[in-house]
This record gives structure tokens, sequence and C-alpha cells, in this order.
């Protein structure tokens, strides 16, 4: 039986996001309807563009031109910073809204996931008829829209929602691939980063359709394994299985983001794993446990994926602590290429920090400033936002 795949994804996310928040605080507009942007830091002149609402892409504001470019192209440009508490907390109430209907959810990023509908066509009926409906409910509980691709595999499902936006449902079986996909320009390709469309023109390559067709073994001469994949790919040929433990599981917790374009500076990465750290150490302490291990993954524009751990002989769960950490194992592990996606998680948890093992200051130190984290933990939960944050001696990016 073939399988059908769903992946749900929420247009623009960010954007979405923060119009949700935006509204809740009483402000008249939805900024989705308006020329609007999430920008790193709106102070700053060159400030990144991490969304842009489709009014705004419209008139050429979108990511990666900087906030200065768009502001030349539209003067009343609505500028809104990024909230990343708001947004994880979006995003999880999503991803535990799918994995009460579906036993395996994969989550893909902050905004996007897999779901495995093959053994619930019994129980929900016909995928696209769902689709439609879940979409809905969606919107009704959430108030943000998004895209469903259906697929018998992940990469036609993912190829699928990325057709047009926003707020619709598309398929692609298998049988479709040739129809659908194969006229599209290479660069559509899932997976196909930059340097991999360069070298696939360079050899005359230039449609799916003409990479579908060519010879696997002059790809494979040209591209190595890369061209491996690029060649399944556009075939439509990808057998890997939905794995609903990949993003958070019972062993570790961790946080990743696909970055909305291929980031190359250290200060902006740092901002991301500097939330994650913060993220991380409110679970941590929420359960009263310590890790002992940190994994930074990155994901370069070429999709390629590394992965770098550390263990420590103390538990950790301090956001310095797992900040600094992070830091250090990021530019241990970082080649400076461009990157894509950026994670960090930490595993072997245990309920006991081995402080035992640590000199005496140490102990100290860190028994002190687990008191403070947890006294703001609590006042923030009370009043259900932060409205606390620490002195930020370790949160600028040096
Ligand atoms: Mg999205």
């Amino acid at each position: 039986m073939k399988r059908i795949i769903l992946h749900i994804d929420v247009n623009s996310a960010f954007l979405s996001w923060s119009a949700i928040k935006l509204l809740e605080e009483g402000y008249s507009k939805d900024i989705r309807d308006e020329i609007s942007v999430i920008a790193g830091d709106p102070k700053k002149r060159h400030g990144v563009i991490v969304a842009a609402s489709i009014p705004a892409k419209k008139i050429g504001i979108k990511p990666p031109i900087n906030l200065f470019e768009a502001k030349k192209k539209c003067k009343n440009l609505i500028v809104v910073s990024p909230d990343y508490n708001f947004y994880s907390k979006k995003s999880k109430e999503l991803m535990c809204f799918l994995k009460s209907l579906f036993s395996d959810v994969e989550q893909y990023s902050v905004d996007e996931c897999f779901v495995d509908y093959t053994g619930f066509r019994k129980l929900y009926g016909n995928e696209v008829d769902f689709a439609y409906k879940l979409k809905d409910e969606i919107y009704k509980r959430f108030k943000f829209t998004v895209n469903i691709g259906i697929g018998n595999n992940k990469l036609s499902a993912k190829m699928a929602s990325d057709f047009e936006k926003p707020n619709k449902v598309h398929t692609l079986y298998l049988n479709e691939f040739k129809e659908k996909v194969w006229g599209m320009d290479i660069s559509n390709l899932f997976m196909a980063g930059k340097a991999s469309c360069k070298k696939l023109r360079e050899l005359n390559i230039n449609k799916i359709g003409e990479l579908a067709s060519a010879d696997l073994n002059m790809l494979i001469r040209n591209l190595k394994s890369q061209g491996k994949l690029l060649y399944e790919y556009a075939n439509g040929i990808d057998n890997s299985e939905i794995n609903s433990s990949s993003y958070e599981d019972k062993k570790g917790i961790g946080f990743s983001r696909t970055l909305e374009y291929d980031m190359d500076d250290k200060d902006e990465i740092y901002k991301y794993l500097y939330y994650f750290s913060k993220d991380i150490s409110k679970e941590l302490r929420e359960k009263n446990i310590y890790a002992s291990t940190l994994v930074i993954t990155i994901r370069n524009n070429e999709f390629k994926t590394y992965n770098h751990q550390q263990k420590y002989l103390n538990g950790i769960n301090l956001a310095n602590d797992i900040y600094e950490k992070a830091k250090e194992l990021f530019n241990q592990t970082w080649n400076k290429e461009p990157i894509r996606l950026i994670g960090l998680r930490v595993s072997e948890l245990s309920d006991s920090n081995h402080f035992q093992l640590s000199i005496f200051d140490e102990i100290t130190d860190n028994v002190e400033e687990e008191k403070i984290q947890n006294i703001i933990d609590k006042i923030n939960n009370n009043y259900g936002k932060e409205i606390i944050n620490r002195g930020n001696k370790k949160t600028n990016n040096n």
C-alpha cells in the first residue's frame, strides 16, 4: 500500500504569530494585511528581516534584503520585533493539537511537521477532504492559516505544501510528479541549494524533469552523493520514515529553527542559541532535572547536517551556563558556511547534578544562580509572561 503523508506548514509563521499577538494586545491593524516585516533589530538600520507579509513580498520586500533597503521600497513599512517565546508557544499549541489527532507527528521546524496519514484513512476518511477540514479547524482554533501538502512520501508532501500559498491544500502523488513538478526550475526541488543548482546549470540541467532523466553516474561524478539524492528527489523517490522523536524526544530537550535565509553572521546565530538555552533551561528547571550532554545541530545551505556533542562532568540546567557552552560547541563545529538551520539539544537527563565532583566554589555559585533563576521563573509564571529577565551580562554576543 502506498503511504499517505501530510506536510503541515504555517503560512509566514513569524509574521502570522506576531499579528495574533498584536491583535490580542489591542493593536487595530492585522499586520498580515499590511506592508509589514518582522526584523531582527528595528533600531539598527541594517536590521535583518526574518519574515515579510504577503503585501510586502508583492512589492519586493522579502529576505534576505535588509531593513534599510526595505524602507526605501516603502516609507510606511510596519516593522515588528520578533518574539521567539511567543512563537515557540504557538508552535507548541499546534504540535500538541496535531499529536492529539495522530500517533506519528514529526516536527521538522518550528512551524512545520509531517504526519503519517496512511493508517488514519479508515478513521478520518479521504485525505484531501480531511486536509481541508484540518486546515479550517487550525484556523478556527489558533487564528493562523496553514498550507497542507499531501503526497506518498515526505518529499512530495513537502513540495506540495509549497505550491501556492496561503491557506491552501495541494496534492503531489507519485503519479502527479511528472505533470506538476518536472516543468519547474531545479531551484524548486527540495534540497537543491544554490551551489548544487549552479553546478546543475553548468551541466545544462535547468528543469526538474531534465534532472530526473539525466545520467545518474554523470550526476554522481559531478555532485557526489548530493547528485544521487537530487536525482532521486527529481524522480519523487524518498523512502525516509516519519520520525516522531527527532525534534524533542523523551531523552532530551531541544529546539531548532529553520532560518528564513542562509545566515553567516555569528552574532545573529548566537541570538538563536541564547533563546534556545533559555527555553531548555526553563524546561529543565521546571522538571528539576539536569543534563550532562549538549548537542549542537547545524544544517548548511546544501542541507548537509552536522551534529557535534559534548559531555560534561557536572549536570547543567542554567540558561547562561548552557548558552556559554553552546557558543563554545558552535565555534568548534561551524566552518563559516551559510547556515539554514540551527538547533540545540540537551540529553542524558538526570535528577542529580553530580556537583560532588566539582570544586566547592562552583557549587555555591551555581546553587545561588539556580535559586535566582527559579525565583525569576516563578514571577514570570505568575504573570503569564516574561516580565523579568536576567541582566544581560551574558546575553551580549561576545
Ligand atoms: Mg512556514
